[in-house]
């Protein structure tokens, strides 16, 4: 008498499940991009630019899913602001890549302490399902709060397998869009690449997952942003959901 609704048939071939984070398993994408608006904003006022970071198009274009150092180089490469990148240790401010980078990390820091971030119920639904079917799950992430936001939803318990920013700076994991964090959480579950499936809602994450081999990339697009699925499905995602809903059979019992 399980409770659980059965899988959807794209993923019924899938022996385990490797789900990106931030967007997809927690509502944290506006946390994100509220810490990256101070950080940046501060930087394009002292560099005398007046068009400020936009939280959706600038957001999801050049900082989801990237390594917090990658995200900050990306976007201002785009603003045309060459700063010099500094050391890892640079004090928060506005003068090299890394002191923006460590001015996100302080905004987004105190943004957590506020009230973290809150689980989208459709993948807490999924996460059940999965369970129910017997299909391990890891979750991914490049940021190092990954661990400490799931525990704070009340999530970690059901993944097998954590592989966040602490893990991959420790093993030397190359970030988003190279494969390395997804398949390192595929190898902590013990089934290859080519028997798993990953769900990101990030335009690198989804090139990631394409270039790691896996059999099945599900693209999340829960930002309504005009031409965004469409984006990831160029990069690479074999379906496009808006709810993680859809990959359960509908109407069956929740
Ligand atoms: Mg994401």
């Amino acid at each position: 008498m399980s409770a659980a609704p059965p899988l959807a048939a794209c993923l019924r071939p899938v022996r385990a499940v490797v789900f990106d984070t931030d967007g997809v398993l927690l509502d944290s994408a506006g946390l994100h991009a509220a810490a990256w608006q101070q950080a940046f904003d501060a930087c394009l006022t002292a560099a005398g630019e007046a068009r400020p970071f936009d939280p959706v198009a600038d957001y999801l274009r050049h900082v989801d899913g990237r390594s917090r150092l990658d995200g900050a180089a990306a976007f201002l490469a785009s603003r045309g602001l060459a700063l010099p990148p500094g050391a890892r240790d640079d004090p928060p401010g506005t003068g090299t890549v890394a002191a923006v980078a460590a001015r996100k990390e302080q905004a987004f820091t105190a943004l957590l302490r506020e009230g973290g971030a809150a689980p989208w119920p459709d993948s807490v639904r999924l996460l059940h399902a999965l369970r129910a079917a017997g299909v391990p799950c890891a979750a991914v992430s490049a940021s190092r709060h990954a661990t400490e936001l799931l525990s704070g939803a009340g999530l970690l318990g059901l993944f097998a397998v954590v592989v966040d920013g602490r893990v991959a700076a420790r093993l030397g994991l190359s970030g988003k869009p190279d494969p390395a964090l997804f398949i390192e959480a595929a190898r902590r579950l013990a089934v290859p690449p080519r028997e798993a499936a990953v769900v990101e809602d990030a335009e690198v994450g989804v090139e990631a997952g394409r270039r790691g081999g896996f059999a099945l990339v599900v693209g999340v697009d829960r930002s309504g942003a005009q031409g965004h699925a469409a984006a990831l499905r160029r990069r690479g995602a074999d379906v496009v959901v808006d709810d993680l809903g859809d990959l359960l059979v509908p109407g069956a019992a929740p």
